[in-house]
């Protein structure tokens, strides 16, 4: 008899997403070059979306070296909504309608309050809120046509609860989560689902930058600050991007087909529904 641990093996090994095309925006690196590893291992063909095509055709290469799935590249900036469109477009003359869409592009600065600027406050809603709407509004009418589809948002634990020094990061990342119920209803009966996933503390580029701020603001070590971050995680620790993507992977499973507008936190515990 195979022990659970084999057959999650065996699961999550099968290439259950043999000849669907996924979308990854920030796929090239971090938690969405995660994501495509994970999609690309269940046999998933795969568009990357960033702003640098170096990145992006490392990391495309490098998947389809390893998964044998069919790779494209499409440099376009998520705030820019024609360039999405267009980018999409792309993809989908390439490798057919989209089965998956994952909004992961994403942004974080942090500032006190009073001295937020208008800039930084677009910006972080631009990137991290439009983008999603940029990304969802561009596959729904392909999904519709072709029966059906996923779409999963990179939200963020900081779209379940408020932290300080974040505040538009957490009015975009809480938007983010209100626009995946919101379509999640509007198309149920449509063979589509719309969830959110929210990491807490995740090891990738933006905690590095995280930690450096705090390094200068405060003064504290890498040691000290990299520790009070994973101190907000009950278990102790950062989330590790394949913990995510492990998730992500799921969603787009035909056996996770009635999970529906749900913000899923990946946070040790962080948050509690
Ligand atoms: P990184 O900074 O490591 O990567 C960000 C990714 O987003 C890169 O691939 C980047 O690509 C892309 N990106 C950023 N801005 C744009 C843009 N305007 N247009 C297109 N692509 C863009 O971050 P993470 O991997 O950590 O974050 C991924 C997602 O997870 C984000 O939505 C983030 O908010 C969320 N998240 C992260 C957590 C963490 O602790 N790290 C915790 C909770 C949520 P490029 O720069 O090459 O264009």
């Amino acid at each position: 008899m195979n022990s659970p641990a084999t057959q999650h093996q065996k699961t999550t090994s099968a290439r259950l997403l043999e000849g669907r095309h996924a979308i990854v925006s920030g796929g090239g690196r971090g938690i969405g070059a995660a994501i495509a590893e994970r999609l690309a291992g269940l046999g998933a063909d795969l568009t990357l979306i960033g702003r640098n095509a170096a990145t992006l055709e490392r990391a495309g290469a490098a998947l389809a070296a390893a998964h044998g799935v069919r790779t494209y590249e499409a440099v376009a900036d998520v705030t820019e909504a024609p360039a999405v469109q267009s980018a999409i477009a792309a993809a989908a003359a390439k490798l057919g309608a989209p089965w998956l869409i994952v909004n992961n592009a994403g942004i974080a600065e942090s500032t006190p309050f009073v001295k937020m600027t208008d800039e930084h406050w677009r910006r972080t809603l631009d990137v991290n809120l439009t983008g999603t709407f940029h990304g969802c509004r561009a596959v729904v009418p392909m999904m519709l046509a072709a029966g059906g589809g996923r779409i999963v948002n990179i939200a963020s634990t900081a779209g379940q609860v408020g932290y300080a020094y974040v505040a538009a990061y957490c009015a975009a990342k809480h938007g983010v989560i209100g626009l995946t119920r919101a379509l999640a209803l509007e198309l149920a009966k449509k063979n589509i689902t719309v969830n959110a996933v929210c990491p807490g503390y995740t090891e990738s580029d933006m905690t590095v930058e995280t930690i450096r701020n705090i390094v200068a603001k405060t003064g504290r070590s890498e040691a000290d600050a990299r520790a009070e971050l994973a101190r907000l995680n009950p278990q102790g620790r950062l989330i590790q991007p394949e913990e995510v993507a492990a998730v992500v992977g799921w969603l787009a499973l035909p056996e996770a087909a009635s999970v529906n507008g749900q913000a899923i936190a990946v946070a040790g515990g962080e948050v509690m529904p």
